[in-house]
């Protein structure tokens, strides 16, 4: 259980504003994510506006018809083979994970990230019962060893330094100090891996639930999200009721929108689209999946003052920008969900008595509503909590006498205008205009004790403006008429390419800035290219039985003759050989997969499950190599969908995108590569209407 939620707040906020580690690292966070987040909305094909309002009118939708929209969702994954469960709060979430554990004799239980089981205190509960716990997420693993809970909720570790982590995994794991962050990666990849491999269940959270399809969407960097959802018998997401979309359609909007509000990026590594449980004939997956849908008080908040917050998409936007949790931290307002989103939502989940005050912790400036993709109108969400509060919590008598003191006067416009003027008369006695006052005498002290209190304007603002000559075109320009403002961006952005020469081009140069690597081949000479890919490999190869492309050589009897062993990735469902055709599968150090299809916009190759393709072949190996034929390259992800990509992911029980390496900058911000999946991703873009040796490669 959550411990000193209020009293304790000052003393956190003291402690905090005293950490210069702390501070160094928000400061670090606050600048680069503001950095990486104004590039990424350079990339977008239209204004970010009119993202925003699409977004938010999706979501607003959602809210108002929630019901509906739950039942629909139920009904499709139903149909899908997905094991759905209602719980209404956050004891019946944990008593559903808990049976389903106990079912299936769970000893070890892997978990991706989910704000909704730091919102449950899932770990808490499994641990009191013996079960082993592990967070496979970078940043979630680092903290869950030092025993506290995240302090961001797309960064846990960001109030760490390299060094702390060094430490820690010195003491747990007997790795030699160092500052190489790649190190500490690797010695988390090892570690984790053993985890991934042999975990009985595993639980993640979801981005996304599709209503049209009945589908989970699950976006990872560093691949945990899918190693959790992928190796165990059992996958459970935990999925709170408000995250639906209605239409895939929808979600490549929003597809667009949260990488880059998250971390800065068009899109995250892996984008994995959950569809059923393993089918018959699959590889591999995830023998029973459910899905836990978790109340929780929602459903009283979509039908409250403050159901806008419902919309939230958790892509951590606001406390990056917000001035508050810049200087405070994370851990400052002992909630699962802090910043400007936490100081709205802790009220309404927790209780009004003990969190209602993270309410006062904000300057009500409104960078939270203006950095967040759908429109969250913070600053009224706030007033409301705050009005809220103070009606559930007796105030002290000084705040009391002086709320109704000004309410009083400013409900009199003649009594407010004379207490301007007398305040305009006393600040004239001060020696400095427009300086601040550094300290006022107590109970007011409480303000200047942290900060500096401007003096009063030596003549009130009205007196100002009347006296100020007024400019007819400033005074009538509505902003609807303002050119500047209103000229769209796309005006400005690149056309929308769609030949297959300049798609090819554009899918290698998005790989490539991910640090993945692109080859263009054609039929004569892709059998040279990957045999020189090949040099680096030890002997054994994941290598999907069908690579969905017609190559004018048989790959399993060609690598067989130059000596690779290729291995199967069908898991066998019980011990003991699950176990031993796991471990087998592990040793292999290079995946080949086809592909299905590609974005070009990003960069992404795009991997169905199904009986003759392993998900782990692009998982599992620290370098995967991908064979596409170069005219399945759509230009984005919505395109894609309507030319039949949706019919693939109704077809499977998982899609994958992929895009790039696997990644994290969970320690310092410090991007490394490879941290769960693979290190190298190759793509032989596969020109099979040539035989013409090109030199069109892109490193
Ligand atoms: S409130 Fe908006 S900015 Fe904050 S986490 Fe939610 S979606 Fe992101």
């Amino acid at each position: 259980m959550m411990t000193n939620p209020k009293n304790d707040f000052h003393k956190r906020v003291e402690e905090a504003l005293k950490n210069e580690t702390l501070q160094i690292a928000l400061d670090n966070n606050a600048s680069r994510r503001r950095q990486a987040r104004t590039t990424s909305f350079a990339s977008l094909a239209d204004d970010l506006e009119n993202y925003r309002d699409r977004a938010q009118k999706i979501r607003e939708e959602v809210i108002d018809n929630l019901d509906a929209y739950l039942d629909s969702f139920v009904k499709r994954a139903t149909q899908n083979g997905m094991i759905i469960h209602s719980a209404k709060t956050s004891e019946e979430a944990t008593q559903i994970v808990i049976k389903i554990a106990q079912k299936n004799h769970a000893e070890l239980i892997v978990k991706a990230k989910s704000m909704v089981s730091e919102e449950i205190h899932l770990n808490h509960s499994l641990e009191k019962l013996g079960l082993r716990v592990v967070e496979s997420d970078l940043g979630e693993y680092i903290v869950q060893l030092r025993g506290e809970p995240p302090s961001h909720i797309i960064t846990p570790a960001v109030h760490l330094r390299r060094q702390d982590v060094a430490a820690l995994f010195n003491r747990e794991f007997g790795m030699p100090l160092t500052d190489d962050i790649r190190i500490m990666n690797d010695v988390a990849r090892r570690e984790l891996r053993d985890v991934f491999l042999n975990a009985d269940v595993g639980i993640s959270g979801v981005n996304f639930a599709v209503v049209e399809t009945g589908t989970l969407c699950i976006l990872t960097n560093e691949g945990n999200g899918r190693m959790t959802t992928t190796v165990p018998r059992i996958h459970i997401a935990l999925l709170g009721i408000e995250r639906l979309l209605p239409t895939l359609s929808d979600l490549a909007l929003f597809l667009e929108l949260l990488p880059r509000h998250a971390t800065g990026q068009k899109i995250t590594s892996y984008v994995n689209l959950l569809q059923a449980p393993r089918l018959p004939g699959d590889q591999d997956g995830p023998q029973e999946r459910h899905v836990i849908l978790v109340d929780n008080r929602r459903n009283d908040i979509a039908t409250s003052k403050m159901k806008e917050m419902l919309a939230c998409i958790r892509c951590g936007a606001c406390l990056n920008a917000c001035p508050v949790f810049q200087e405070i931290g994370g851990h400052a307002y002992n909630s699962p969900y802090p910043g400007p989103i936490g100081s709205i939502l802790s009220p309404q989940l927790f209780g009004l008595a003990e969190y209602g005050h993270l309410a006062k912790a904000s300057t009500l400036c409104g960078a939270c509503m203006d950095a967040c993709p759908v429109k969250i109108d913070f600053p009224s969400l706030l007033l409301e909590t705050r009005h809220q509060y103070v009606q559930t919590v007796p105030q002290p008598w000084v705040m009391n006498f002086i709320m109704r003191g000004f309410a009083f006067v400013a409900k009199r416009p003649s009594l407010y205008s004379l207490a301007l003027r007398s305040a305009g008369a006393a600040a004239s006695l001060l020696p400095d205009e427009g300086k601040w006052i550094k300290s006022l005498p107590a109970p007011l002290n409480r303000w200047t004790n942290s900060r500096h209190f401007p003096q009063p304007a030596r003549q009130p603002f009205r007196t100002l403006w009347k006296t100020q000559p007024q400019s007819p075109e400033s005074n009538n320009m509505t902003r609807t008429e303002n050119p500047a403002q209103n000229k769209p961006l796309s005006e400005t952005r690149e056309k929308k390419i769609d030949n297959i020469s300049e798609l090819t081009d554009q899918f290698a140069n998005e790989l490539t800035a991910l640090g993945g690597e692109f080859i263009f081949c054609n039929t004569t000479n892709i059998q040279a290219n990957l045999l020189d890919l090949l040099k680096q490999s030890t002997a054994q190869i994941l290598v999907w039985d069908d690579l969905h492309i017609q190559l004018p050589f048989d790959i399993a009897s060609w690598l067989k003759a130059e000596s690779y062993t290729t291995l199967s990735a069908h898991l066998l469902l019980r011990d003991p050989a699950r176990k031993e055709g796991i471990s087998w599968i592990s040793k292999a150090d290079t995946g080949i997969t086809g592909a299905y299809a590609a974005i070009a916009n990003t960069g992404t190759v795009i991997l169905p499950s199904g009986e003759k393709h392993s998900q782990l072949a692009s998982l599992l190996p620290s370098h995967h190599i991908v064979i596409l034929p170069i005219e399945r390259i759509f230009p984005d992800f919505q395109t894609w969908i309507a030319s039949g990509g949706s019919e693939l992911i109704k077809a499977n029980q998982c899609v994958s995108l992929v895009s790039g390496p696997s990644r994290t900058a969970d320690i310092e911000m410090t991007l490394t590569i490879g941290v769960h999946g693979p290190a190298k991703v190759t793509v032989l873009g596969l020109d099979q209407n040539s035989n013409q040796v090109s030199t069109h490669k892109h490193k």
